[in-house]
């Protein structure tokens, strides 16, 4: 495993309490593993290794990735991680409807992105599709038939729904429930064979219909569909149902923990059933996993369901599956975050089995820890107003240009030598728009006539007036420059500035484009209780600005991460930016003000 460095000492959970648990008892000589899951050299040789925990992170190739899913990495990447374990990054590409390579490859590269992999400690590369498992899958259907444990249904899909009964009423059995295994094994290969239409019948597992658990009221566990797969192709008709698959998936593999969320908690009496019976049969190796359940992340401002995040792209509402609004791990990542921020948000977080809402700033404020100390400083004027120093030329010289310069990082480089940014200051500079006020509301401190400000790393200024032109709208700021006070020199103190404002040369600026990008929608729990997620989009989340920014910054390269002074925090556009077109994204704020 890769260990991330910054991996902070973990918080104790039930899954870790199993886990240490499990490891303490182990008792089983060490086998080693030969061949490929499914295949017969692995059958005769897998076993679970107790000293060696094996977990799974198993997504269905159907979208991207989400903020959700770093929860699930984390969790079972994290604790093989610290168990010295091995985690499987395996894809659930049973349903060949909507999976796709193109989300194999972009999982691929989310999952690295964020410092995990799933390298056994000899290198043994540990990537599967469960759709390689398919023959497998068929043989132990056919032994549940063989063993009276799974039948061919042919009611209707009415009929079979009507028959499940409810959580009051036990369901009835199936007029087909009784046909012998011979009979059974012959429809089933037929099913198979592509003699039956779509839906004309299913594979049933024959375990209770009065059960008061209606997963175990006889699920189906094959259905024939003609569809092509984008790993199998047409070899298959017929595919197996999920509940079907994923234990087994997890049993060829032998996972230790198979940890998924509480909506599958229901399913576990079912995940233990077939296992049990496939264990029984010497289909798969023992000690089988086990399934454990926690709370899935529920994240205020975000929708996560993949169906419609899919429905924001194909609409054209956001820009694509990597829009920095979507919270998408390749969103997230083109918005500026960390892998680093996002491990620890997952991390604070934790792992329970409590249902609860985690408020969208905890994610930011884990964003900010990362970047405060390393991410340099820089100016950026995003509203721009045109300042005229009128005595620059008889006080500095005609057309003098005044080197300054600024640390990149305030606090320090942790003991290295902190870079220096280096800028000109001359008779013209650009201001934030707010910060002249012809008539200043009280306690303001920044440019009013007869007000004292410093531009930053400068000089003190005294402020003079303001042109307007015809629609009465301010076009331009005065001041005087007040020689022998700028920074760092002896005179620096000698007049009080009220405050330093930043500000960007008129002759060594930068034009940049920065996209203000802000919550995508204005509704905290916009994927909640029947609302219209469309009717809650925040008509503001993006305003695009042609801002001016210090010349330090013609140098960012993409990905690069900055803070602008005052503004937040802000990255190069990984796709956009280039040295001849500037495009920064702002990440998030320097503090929480959502709202305020
Ligand atoms: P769907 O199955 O509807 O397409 P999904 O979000 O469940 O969507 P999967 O690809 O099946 O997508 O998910 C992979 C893994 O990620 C599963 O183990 C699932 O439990 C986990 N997961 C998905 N959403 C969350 C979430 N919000 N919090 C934690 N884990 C999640
Ligand atoms: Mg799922």
């Amino acid at each position: 495993m890769s260990t991330p460095d910054t991996a902070p000492t973990p918080l104790t959970n039930f899954l870790r309490q199993i886990i240490e648990a499990d490891l303490a008892q182990g008792t089983h000589a060490q086998k080693r593993w030969a061949g490929t899951p499914g295949d017969a050299a692995h059958q005769a040789t897998a076993a679970v290794d107790p000293a060696r925990i094996r977990t799974r992170f198993p997504p269905e190739p159907n979208g991207y990735l989400h903020v959700g899913h770093a929860k699930s990495i984390c969790l079972n990447f994290g604790l093989a991680r610290d168990y010295a374990g091995v985690c499987h990054l395996r894809f659930d590409d049973t349903n060949p409807e909507k999976e796709d390579q193109e989300y194999v490859d972009g999982i691929i590269d989310a999952v690295h992105w964020l410092g995990f992999d799933w390298n056994d400690p000899d290198g043994h590369e540990n990537l599967y599709f469960a759709s390689r498992y398919f023959d497998f899958m068929y043989r132990a259907a056919e032994y549940l038939i063989e063993t009276g444990h799974a039948y061919v249904d042919e009611q209707s899909a009415e009929d079979m729904r009507a028959n499940r009964g409810d959580f009051g009423k036990p369901g009835v059995n199936s007029p087909f429930r009784d046909r012998s295994s011979a009979e059974n094994l012959q429809r089933f290969r037929e099913m198979r064979g592509g003699q039956h239409a779509d839906g004309a019948m299913v594979l049933r597992a024959k375990i209770d219909m009065a059960s008061p658990n209606i997963n175990l009221r006889d699920p189906a566990i094959y259905r024939i569909k003609r569809a092509e797969h984008h790993a199998t192709g047409n070899a298959w008709c017929i595919y197996p149902m999920y509940t079907f698959a994923h234990p087994i998936e997890d049993a060829l593999e032998c996972i230790t923990h198979s940890i998924c969320t509480l909506e599958f908690e229901d399913q576990r009496p079912f995940y233990d059933w077939l296992l049990d019976r496939l264990a029984d049969g010497g289909l798969i190796a023992t000690p089988r996993p086990h399934q454990y359940e926690f709370a899935r992340l529920n994240l205020t401002y975000v929708v996560t369901s993949k169906r419609k995040l899919k429905h924001l792209v194909d609409s054209g509402i956001v820009s694509g599956w990597d829009d920095p609004r979507m919270p998408t791990i390749v969103g997230l990542r083109r918005r500026g975050y960390t892998p680093t921020a996002i491990r620890a948000f997952c991390e604070r977080i934790g792992v329970t089995k409590d249902y609860s809402w985690i408020d969208y700033a905890t994610l930011e404020g884990c964003l900010r820890e990362d970047l405060e100390p390393f991410a340099h400083r820089a100016m950026a004027v995003l509203d721009p107003l045109k300042l005229v120093l009128t005595n620059w030329d008889e006080a500095m010289g005609a057309g003098h240009l005044e080197p300054c310069q600024l640390p990149a990082l305030p606090h320090g480089a942790g003991g290295q030598t902190v870079p220096q940014r280096h800028f000109l200051l001359g008779r013209e500079v650009w201001i934030e728009r707010e910060d002249f006020a012809e008539a200043p509301p009280k306690g303001y401190k920044r440019l009013f006539v007869g007000n004292k400000v410093r531009l930053k790393g400068g000089y003190v200024i005294e402020c003079t007036g303001c042109v307007k032109d015809a629609s009465g709208a301010i076009t331009e700021v005065q001041a005087l420059v007040i020689p022998e006070t700028k920074s760092g020199t002896p005179g620096a103190d000698s007049v009080k500035a009220k405050a330093a404002i930043t500000w960007v040369g008129a002759h060594d600026g930068v034009p940049a484009e920065v996209r203000l990008y802000d919550r995508l929608f204005t509704d905290a729990q916009p994927d909640a209780g029947g609302k219209d997620f469309l009717a809650l989009l925040n008509p503001e989340s993006l305003k695009t600005v042609t801002a001016w920014v210090e010349p330090s910054l013609a140098q960012a390269q993409p990905d690069d991460k900055f803070q602008f002074e005052r503004h937040g925090y802000f990255v190069a556009d990984r796709h956009d930016h280039a040295s001849d077109h500037l495009v920064f994204n702002r990440i998030t704020g320097l503090k929480d003000s959502w709202g305020k």
